[in-house]
């Protein structure tokens, strides 16, 4: 019997009895990505298939874009349970769907295939882990919390943001460096503001310009700060935030997980906030795929055992 390849390919995918003939279980979930070979996903979910005693195992898959239309079509030739999709497919394979659900539709993106009777199903479960995430961390659901994201007019901003909304938060505001990313994701999602829950005199959803002056009049009024940007992985990063504008009331919730104590966790916690980096988002957000694959609750503490015992 073999062991699965680290990455596969594309060319792998197309002969995929040849190419994982004798590996047991047999590969039938992955994910896609462009770069893939970073990802962590094999390593909390392979525990999880485990613990569930089903009889699959999850790979990488190296897919460039211009091969995304046709990998995911051999998803059904190949008898795939399901793909996860990373950077930089989230977008691009919506078209591909011939079902998709309503989270995935708004916020424009899919990270979860489910093959069903020949069909190919999207899904996202980078909101609704993110929802998780953060009932999990500071005991608080979206729907109560004054929320600001920096970073979302990104990928993972605007699958915050649209969770936020459709989970009908007290206040939205929108940071994003490129100012028209986020007043163009404002406007689309008024509609879920439109209603008369009262929060005092500040806008329910805003999209501001990202400076110091405009950012510290609102930090009165946010009980939750995002960061969705990339800022933090690197050292040489600049900083997101000045010190002074966190405040002890604060949590701060930063998507990057490694680091695993990145600079904001770390200004947060000297300024008395509760901070947290992005782990536990990418744990549920890989629980929520396994339950839309198997339509049963995800063996989440292995997931968790795996998933940190890969950091490095
Ligand atoms: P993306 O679509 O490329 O978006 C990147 C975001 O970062 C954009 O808003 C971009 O602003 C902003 N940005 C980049 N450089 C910046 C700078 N120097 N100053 C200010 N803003 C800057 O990427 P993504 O997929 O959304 O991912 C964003 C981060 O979230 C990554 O670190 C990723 O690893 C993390 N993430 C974590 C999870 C998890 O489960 N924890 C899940 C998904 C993503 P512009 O629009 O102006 O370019």
């Amino acid at each position: 019997m073999s062991t699965p390849k680290d990455v596969y390919t594309f060319d792998d995918l197309r002969t995929w009895p040849q190419a994982t003939g004798g590996i047991q279980p047999p590969p039938r979930l992955s994910v896609f990505g462009d770069p893939v070979a970073h990802s962590l996903s094999p390593q909390m979910h392979n525990p999880g298939l485990l613990e569930a005693a089903i009889d699959a195992q999850y790979v990488r898959l190296q897919i460039l874009p211009s091969q995304l239309k046709e990998a995911l079509q051999e998803l059904k030739t190949q008898d795939f349970i399901g793909t996860n999709l990373t950077i930089p497919h989230k977008a691009a394979a919506i078209e591909s769907m011939d079902d998709i659900d309503e989270t995935a539709r708004h916020i424009g993106a899919v990270n979860t295939v489910l093959v069903e009777d020949g069909q190919l199903i999207g899904f996202n479960s980078d909101g609704p882990g993110f929802a998780r995430a953060i009932r999990e961390e500071f005991s608080i659901d979206l729907h109560d919390l004054r929320i600001m994201i920096l970073g979302a007019g990104g990928g993972a901003g605007k699958a915050v943001a649209v969770q936020a909304a459709m989970d009908h938060c007290e206040r939205l505001v929108l940071v994003n460096r490129t100012a028209e990313k986020a007043e163009a994701l404002a406007a689309e999602l008024a509609p879920f503001f439109k209603n008369d829950r009262l929060v005092g005199p500040m806008e329910r959803l805003e999209a501001i310009p990202w400076d110091d002056r405009t950012l510290a009049p609102q930090m009165d009024h946010i009980d939750l700060i995002v960061n969705a940007t990339s800022l933090g992985m690197k050292r040489s990063d600049p900083e997101l935030l000045p010190a002074s504008l966190i405040q002890p009331h604060h949590f701060v919730y930063d998507m990057v997980y490694s680091p695993a104590r990145t600079h904001l966790v770390s200004q947060a916690k000297n300024a008395g906030a509760r901070a947290t980096n992005g782990l536990s988002m990418l744990l549920h957000q890989g629980a929520i795929s396994f339950e839309y694959w198997f339509n049963r609750e995800a063996p989440l503490e292995a997931m968790r055992k795996g998933l940190h015992g890969a950091l490095p």
